[in-house]
C-alpha cells in the first residue's frame, strides 16, 4: 500500500491554494515519495455544486493526492460567449475543497496560463464537430488545449470529468489516446436536481419561470429511453419527438436532439446498441445541455 496522505496539509486543514504553475510541479514532486502514490486531477471552473463535488469524492476515494482546478478558461469562450459573467467564488470553493478533503486547489491567472506569447493549441478532430461544436466554434480546442496544459502540469495519474459535458469527456478521451498523456479518464454520472434537470454553474442565470421549464431537457431524454425500452430503434423518429417535447416549452429555444455513437459521437440512424441522446436549447441567458445513454439491450 502506498505511504497515506490524504487529506488538506495547509494550514488549519484547509486545502492548499497554489496559483503558480511551478509551485505545483515542485509540491507534486514532493509528495510523489514512492511510485505507488496516485495522483487526481479534477480540472474545473469553480463556482463548484454537487456536480463538482461528486467527481471530487470519487477522485478522493482513489487518491493519494488530490489536486482540483479552478480556472475560468477564456480559451474555450467564444467572442459573444459569458466568459466575464460566469460566476465565480473562489472562497466558498476553498471551503468547499476544504471539507472535501482536496490537498490542493490549482488557481491560476490567465497571464499563469497564456503569458504574453503564447500560440499553441491542441487541434482537435471531427469529434469536436458535432453536437455542441456546431454551435460553439473553437470550443473544444480551448478545452483540450487547457487540459492538455493541465495534465502537464500536473501529471495526474488519474483525471475525473463528468458525464453531463459528454462531448467533452469523448474530445478528452480522444485527446489522450492520441497523445500519449499517461493519465487515465475517469467519467463520472450526472448529477441532477430533484425535477432532472442536470445541474450546472450556468443554472445561476436562469430566472424563475425558465427554471421551470428547464427539466424539459431531462424529460425528452426519459422519453426517448422509454421509446427505445418499447422497440423503437428509428434514431429520425425519437429525435423529432425530443424536439417536439423541448419544443412545447416557449421559454427554451430548441438548439438540437441527437442520437450519437457514445465513443466517437458520429450520428447513430438505427439504435441496434447503446446510444448517447444528446440535447440542447437556450434558456434565457443561459444555454442547457443534457444527456442520457440509452441501451436497446437493457430494457
Ligand atoms: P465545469 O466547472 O462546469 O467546467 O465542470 C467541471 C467538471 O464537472 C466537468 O468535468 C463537468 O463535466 C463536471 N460536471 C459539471 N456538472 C456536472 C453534473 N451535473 N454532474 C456531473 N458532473 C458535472
Amino acid at each position: 500500500m502506498a505511504p497515506v496522505l490524504k487529506g488538506p496539509s495547509g494550514a488549519d486543514g484547509q486545502s492548499i491554494l497554489i496559483t503558480e504553475i511551478n509551485e505545483v510541479r515542485e509540491r507534486i514532486a514532493a509528495a510523489r515519495t514512492s511510485p505507488e502514490i496516485v495522483v487526481s486531477l479534477v480540472p474545473t471552473m469553480g463556482s463548484f455544486h454537487e456536480g463538482h463535488l461528486s467527481l471530487i469524492r470519487a477522485a478522493r476515494a482513489e487518491s493519494d493526492l488530490l489536486v482540483v482546478s479552478i480556472f475560468v478558461n477564456p480559451a474555450q469562450f467564444g467572442p459573444e460567449e459569458d466568459l466575464e459573467a460566469y460566476p465565480r467564488d473562489l472562497q466558498r470553493d476553498l471551503d468547499l475543497a476544504s471539507q472535501e478533503g482536496v490537498d490542493m486547489v490549482f488557481s491560476p491567472s490567465e497571464t499563469e496560463m497564456y503569458p504574453e506569447g503564447f500560440e499553441t493549441y491542441v487541434e482537435v478532430g471531427a469529434i469536436a464537430d458535432g453536437l455542441c461544436g456546431q454551435g460553439r466554434p473553437g470550443h473544444f480546442k480551448g478545452v483540450a488545449t487547457v487540459v492538455a496544459k493541465l495534465f502537464n502540469i500536473v501529471r495526474p495519474d488519474l483525471a475525473y470529468f463528468g458525464q453531463k459535458d459528454a462531448q467533452q469527456a469523448a474530445v478528452i478521451r480522444r485527446m489522450a489516446a492520441d497523445l500519449d498523456f499517461a493519465t487515465e479518464i475517469r467519467v463520472c454520472p450526472i448529477i441532477r436536481e430533484s425535477d432532472g434537470l442536470a445541474m450546472s454553474s450556468r443554472n445561476f442565470y436562469l430566472t424563475e419561470d425558465v427554471r421551470a421549464q428547464a427539466p424539459a431537457l431531462y424529460n425528452a431524454l426519459v422519453l426517448a429511453r422509454e421509446s427505445v425500452g418499447n422497440g423503437e430503434t428509428d434514431a429520425a423518429k425519437i429525435r423529432r419527438a425530443m424536439r417536439r417535447a423541448i419544443g412545447q416549452n416557449y421559454l427554451l429555444e430548441f438548439e438540437y436532439a441527437r442520437i450519437v455513437d457514445p465513443d466517437d459521437l458520429k450520428p447513430v440512424a438505427t439504435i441496434d446498441r447503446k446510444v448517447l441522446a444528446a440535447v440542447a436549447a437556450r434558456a434565457g441567458k443561459a444555454r442547457l445541455i443534457d444527456n442520457m445513454l440509452i441501451d436497446p439491450l437493457r430494457r
